[in-house]
């Protein structure tokens, strides 16, 4: 694109400089009522965005291609184009076209870019879902150490944490950013991480992560002298956290997002969830990377983005802090109770508007006056559900949260003095300031819509002062309004009665015309009563928003405080409705849940009107009780192996979020990391081989799991051979027990392992029990001490549909194979030699299996016609048949 200006328009001159700032973005470029792309960024979005492509103009010989969408419709398009991973720099037009002119510089508008739309700085509602988080990261590295600062822009949020390298993918996954600042020297490695997590990848200079520039732009943000009221912070902090703001001063073009002042998060206040685990557990996503299905949308039952948003947050980073959790937990357990008041501020947050994003497009400048009112409701709405809940004896985070809800009624009165009921969405064309509120507006207004009113009223005053009933005010392009009398009562206007009253204009043929100071007032007052009008409310508008920023901390603050109510409340309404109970949490390494259920399959169950879920009880406390802090699970395929282990990590993960849990009894010791693997489904989307992917998942536990871990582990080993499965299953379990020494469930297939509870002596053999009727298998679900038989894995094929002619035969391959595993032989090539080839031509309609001359005898059988003696008798007969 680069060209000899000479051979351009101006505009293009002007188009290709600014685009030259910005190679790596879609460069929107406002004409009118249009943004327009040129070049290969038309040739990119109009296949993007599915639109037109045309052109405009040559280039060096060459037609220019060119796409353009209307700029009020821009929003949805720059949504398009981010999830498609573009960027966009909105270049709009800095003044009028008859200010250009005025400069006389030969007509091109000035233009400028005002934003930099980039995935993780979206603040629009139509752009972002408000009950998730969209998070803007920022990763650095200085010696050795590593620190990831997150912001949400649309809330305000700013935290950091350091932490080592193997953390970075937990923390990644667990805020799932939609964007990560990074300089290349950070390498290939962290690329992979981040996009595993789902994240675009920016690149920055270093210097945007220079610590000492980086400090400068947090005290500059937060107007301070020195950062040391908001915490002590490594330099790798202060480097992460000032990229983010010099990424948004980028982005923003210097209208800095409100941003909170930064918080530091400890690594190990929060339970260490990696992201094969969360994928595993689908916590937030499930393994389709939808939500259905998930344990999120499972227990969600808040009812504001921001409650919706907090359960994301605790819910992705459960605490390790037992007075937290306690807190947490005082709260749900006072809703659980009090359920009148729970149902009022369930009724009165349904009504209750997202504040944090309000105030967000309100510090950003992209706020509209519906903005303004949701602040205004929200605080109104929060002080009277404060009012409503102190009646009760609260627990502290409620009586808290109904404390900041509290001493806002000064901002929000004047609010709601300014604005009308329903405001406009854009403050653009006004409209949204109330009546009375203004004597200038009103005055404005009157004039604009009433001001035939107003001058008919002044015809009315003129033709009685003069005593001329043919007097008229009347309105041209030249002379604007003036008064107008035939020329025959010209004279009495002309005399020196009035002269200091009517200023005569111009004379006509048949009539003179008049104005008169007040008139002439009067009409450039009502010519721009409808800008005054606009401007006016502009004002109002730019001072009510900035007596909200200037309180912007307490307003944020309450709306935690909702987001806390909601969240409380919400928890107690799934706790009451699903008969929940409150977890007990202790600082040791117990872990005995009583009648635990999966909340996700129960949920499944009910909705589908299947069977009941059947409750286990799990005890795997370490110390001090004939529990064995191991378990190693078999059964048969669709026993519930796997729905046993995810239950059981899925309660301590809710319990330590701060919610009661489906169990009749739950007493767990902190667990400080959770990890869950299952063996490999082919991972083929990544590039690796599904045995590689499973090794290298249960590499990071084996290296990094502590004794206040929970494991899961299900069929790991499957994916390669029999043999190798089984050792390195065998490997993997003796290791846990004896060097990670971790909380652990083990589910299997390889059932030799089994034996191992005689050498391992925290380890529990546990299996999910199973009937056998006429060679089908019933599901009980039950989990109890003890080894399964076998496998069963041919009644379950048989559960499955295969053809009963392949049932048959894989019926007599395992007799034989098990026969021949107990004579100590079991090779496999006498048995092919043994064992008659497969018939595989099924008989038409065939049934399962030939009836036996044994099984008619029985079916003849009545029961109730027999008596004793002839029933020995049979069985006698019976018994010679075989
Ligand atoms: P496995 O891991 O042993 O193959 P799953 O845990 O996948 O078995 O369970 C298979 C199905 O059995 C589940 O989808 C669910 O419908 C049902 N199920 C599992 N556990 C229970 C239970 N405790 N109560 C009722 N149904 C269950």
């Amino acid at each position: 694109m680069s060209a000899s200006k000479s051979t351009v328009t101006p505009m293009m001159a002007q188009f290709l400089e600014i685009k030259s700032e910005y190679p790596d973005a879609l460069l929107f470029y406002r004409m009118g009522d249009f943004y327009e792309m040129f070049f290969d960024d038309a040739v990119h979005a109009a296949e993007a965005l599915d639109i037109a492509l045309t052109k405009r103009g040559k280039h060096n010989g060459d037609d220019i291609p060119m796409c353009g969408v209307p700029h009020h419709a821009a929003e949805g398009y720059f949504l398009t184009l981010i999830r498609k991973g573009f960027r966009v720099a909105v270049c709009e037009q800095l003044e009028s076209p008859e200010e250009a002119k005025k400069r006389g510089y030969k007509s091109v508008v000035k233009r400028g870019v005002v934003r930099l739309v980039t995935p993780g700085t979206l603040t629009e509602d139509s752009l972002l879902n408000a009950r998730h988080h969209n998070y803007l990261c920022a990763c650095t590295e200085v010696r050795g150490e590593f620190a990831l600062a997150w912001t949400d822009v649309s809330t305000g949020d700013f935290l950091v944490q350091s932490c080592p390298r193997i953390a970075l993918g937990p923390l990644l996954a667990r805020l799932a950013p939609k964007e990560v600042l990074i300089t290349d020297a950070l390498g290939q490695e962290l690329h992979e991480i981040i996009e595993d997590a789902g994240a675009a990848i920016t690149e920055l200079s270093p210097a945007s992560f220079d610590s000492t520039a980086g400090t400068d732009r947090l005290q500059k943000q937060f107007g301070v002298k020195s950062l040391d009221g908001f915490g002590q912070f490594a330099r790798a902090e202060l480097g992460a956290l000032g990229a983010i703001v010099d990424y948004l001063a980028i982005t923003q073009k210097g209208k800095l997002p409100l941003l909170r002042p930064p918080i530091k998060e400890s690594a190990n206040t929060a339970m260490q969830i990696d992201a094969a685990t969360r994928r595993n557990l689908e916590i937030t996503h499930n393994l389709s990377g939808g939500r259905d299905s998930t344990l999120l949308r499972t227990i969600d039952r808040t009812v504001t983005g921001g409650g919706a948003r907090l359960l994301e947050r605790r819910l992705t980073a459960p605490s390790t802090n037992i007075t937290t959790i306690n807190a947490r937990l005082d709260a749900v357990g006072f809703f659980t109770q009090a359920t009148t008041a729970k149902d009022i501020a369930r009724d009165a947050l349904k009504q209750t508007p997202d504040m944090d994003r309000a105030l967000s497009r309100i510090s950003l400048d992209r706020a509209g006056p519906r903005d303004l009112s949701a602040i205004q409701k929200g605080l109104e709405q929060g002080a009277q559900l404060a009012n409503a809940l102190c009646a009760d004896e609260l627990p502290q985070n409620l009586i808290d949260a109904c404390n900041d809800l509290q001493g806002h009624d000064e901002l929000f009165n004047a609010l709601g003095a300014a604005l009308v009921l329903e405001p406009p969405l854009l403050a653009r064309d006004g409209g949204f300031v109330a009546d009375g509120y203004n004597g200038e507006l009103d005055e404005a207004r009157k004039l604009r819509d009433e001001g035939r009113k107003v001058i008919s009223a002044h015809q009315a005053e003129y033709s009685t002062l003069t005593g001329i009933n043919a007097l008229k005010i009347k309105h041209n392009n030249v002379l604007g309004y003036f008064i107008e009398t035939p020329a025959t009562h010209a004279s009495k206007m002309l005399s020196d009665k009035f002269s200091d009253k009517f200023i005569h204009r111009q004379t006509t043929a048949n009539a003179v015309r008049f104005t008169t100071v007040e008139l002439s007032e009067l009409e450039t007052k009502i010519l721009n009563a409808g800008g005054r009008a606009l401007e006016i409310e502009k004002q109002i508008f730019t001072q009510l928003c900035s007596s909200i920023l200037e309180q912007s901390d307490t307003v944020s603050v309450a709306a935690k405080a909702l987001a806390e109510i909601d969240l409380s409340s919400a928890l107690a309404d799934l706790a009451n409705g699903d008969d929940w109970v409150r977890p007990k949490l202790l600082n040791d390494r117990t872990f005995n849940i009583v009648s635990g259920r999966h909340p996700v399959v129960e949920s499944a169950l009910r909705r589908d009107g299947n069977h009941a879920f059947v409750a286990n009880d799990c005890d795997l406390s370490a110390d001090g009780t004939d529990a064995k802090p191991a378990w190693l699970l078999t059964g048969p395929n669709m026993a519930g192996k796997s729905t046993f282990l995810r239950q059981n990590a899925l309660i301590a993960l809710l319990a330590q979020m701060g919610s009661f849990v489906p169990a009749a009894s739950a007493e767990i010791g902190v667990v400080t990391q959770l990890f869950s693997r299952v063996g490999a489904s082919d991972d083929l989307a990544r590039g690796r081989s599904t045995f590689m992917v499973e090794m290298v998942e249960t590499a990071a536990i084996l290296n990094q799991a502590n004794d206040g871990a929970l494991v899961i582990l299900d069929e790991i080993g499957r994916g390669t051979a029999t043999y190798d499965g089984l050792s390195i299953a065998w490997a993997t379990l003796e290791h846990l027990h004896d060097v990670n020494k971790c909380r652990t469930l083990f589910a299997t297939h390889y059932h030799e392992l089994t034996g191992l509870t005689s050498q391992l002596s925290g380890l529990m053999n546990a299996t999910v029990s199973v009937r056998e009727w006429e060679g089908d298998i019933i599901f009980l679900h039950e989990v109890k001490r003890g080894a399964a038989d076998r496998s069963y894995g041919v009644q379950v094929a048989k559960l499955a549909g295969l053809p009963a002619a392949v049932i048959e035969r894989a019926r007599s391959v395992l007799e034989k194979l098990e026969d021949g595993a107990a004579s100590g032989g079991g090779k496999t090539q006498s048995l092919l030699d043994e064992l008659p080839l497969f018939n595989a031509t099924p008989t038409p309609a065939q049934p399962a299996a030939k009836e036996s001359e044994i099984e008619n005898a029985i079916r003849d059988i009545l029961p109730d016609e027999l008596t004793p003696k002839d029933a020995l008798a049979l069985i006698y007969e019976l018994r010679g048949k075989l």
